[in-house]
């Protein structure tokens, strides 16, 4: 298909927030489509993903991800179709996983793209369960914890995209499995849906009581995807060799520097010492390599329904940013993805 006089509306960032990000910080252009060049392939976006780790790219961060150049479009993951191709590794009409962001149309080499069997399950699923979320799940649990079947794992924001789906890879490797997450709605989510064996509301009153009841036995293992004051209430509950893997810290994204309150560095490192506490982090696009792996294992339990998963949809490249600001307060169920074409 030829695009003639098409106009490519790209959300950018318009400038750099202190703090939390707000709508003010985006901005929509319009934008002419490129031609291509010999090697390249042009994509239209359908489907987009919004992430935690956006908040990182637009500067002012607790993060180490260089920030995205003002006026420029958010980077992401989205599911596409090739609409015009110079490159004979893709065809017109290929449903593809792209990394062209924000933006209704993307120009690419191809060498950030990968092809997606719309047959095989909703094309929403390679932006969540199947896709970079499911994925980075899968990753720390199989692969960055050595296995210890009957002990207590923990997964914070366990209602979450990424939260959910290695809360009940756990829960099938056989762990106790307790998850933590914001509200009633969530808790009884992770409880009578998801098959958790507890599930403790940390907005509610008296959550350090009601965590403590949780883990009588203390924790072994803990997916983290918060950090900050949900980090702190954790560390009197990590047992003797417990394995802590840092998958995000999203409470931390928007406040770079020292936190205010009591310095409770001292303790972890005491608990690190005495506990032999094990802690590791790890970035999914240096693991990319294992997504066949993580397909041929994960594929057959979400099709079974072994491992459930929600989605939360927008409709509309102009509402991403007002989405996007749910992932910060918990106002999204399950994968957030906009729906652009
Ligand atoms: P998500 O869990 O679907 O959405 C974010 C959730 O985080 C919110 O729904 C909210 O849940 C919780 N949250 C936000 N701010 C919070 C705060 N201040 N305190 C406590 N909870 C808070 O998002 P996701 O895409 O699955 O990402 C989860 C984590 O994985 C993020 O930290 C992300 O950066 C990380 N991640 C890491 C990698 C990697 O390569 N290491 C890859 C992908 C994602 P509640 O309603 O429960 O508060």
């Amino acid at each position: 298909m030829q695009i003639v006089n098409a106009f490519n509306r790209q959300i950018v960032i318009a400038a750099r927030p202190t703090g939390d990000a707000k709508l003010s910080d985006f901005r929509i252009i319009k934008q002419a489509v490129p031609s291509l060049r010999d090697g390249e392939v042009l994509v239209r976006n359908l489907l987009i993903s919004m992430d935690p780790y956006q908040r990182s790219l637009m500067g002012n961060a607790s993060s180490e991800l260089p920030p995205i150049d003002l006026g420029q479009p958010m980077s992401g993951p989205t599911v596409a179709i090739v609409e015009q191709s110079r490159n004979g590794n893709f065809a017109i009409g290929d449903h593809v996983v792209s990394w062209s962001g924000w933006q209704q149309y993307g120009v690419t080499d191809g060498s950030d793209l990968m092809k997606v069997d719309a047959g095989a399950a909703p094309l929403s699923t390679a932006l969540g369960v199947l896709g970079h979320t499911g994925l980075t799940a899968w990753l720390g649990v199989t692969k960055f914890m050595t296995p210890k079947p009957g002990g207590t794992f923990v997964v914070t924001a366990a209602a979450g995209s990424v939260g959910s789906v290695a809360a009940q890879i756990a829960k099938l490797r056989g762990y106790r499995v307790v998850g933590i997450a914001g509200g009633s709605e969530k808790v009884r989510y992770l409880r009578d849906e998801l098959g958790l064996d507890e599930a403790v509301d940390y907005k509610a009153p008296g959550f350090q009581r009601q965590l403590a009841r949780a883990l009588p036995q203390g924790l072994d293992m803990l997916f983290e995807n918060v950090g900050g004051s949900m980090f702190e209430a954790l560390m009197p509950h990590f047992n003797i060799r417990a394995q802590i893997v840092i998958n995000g810290t999203i409470a931390q994204y928007a406040h770079p520097g020292v936190s205010p309150g009591p310095n409770r560095l001292p303790e972890l490192l005491k608990l690190v010492l005495y506990r032999f506490i094990e802690m590791r982090g790890f970035a999914l696009p240096d693991h990319l390599a294992s997504y066949t792996e993580f397909l041929a294992e994960v594929g057959p339990w979400v099709s079974e329904g072994g491992i459930k998963y929600s989605e939360d949809f927008v409709d509309g490249l102009e509402n991403i940013p007002a989405a996007f600001l749910r992932l910060f307060d918990g106002r999204n169920h399950g994968k957030l993805i906009a729906r652009v074409g």
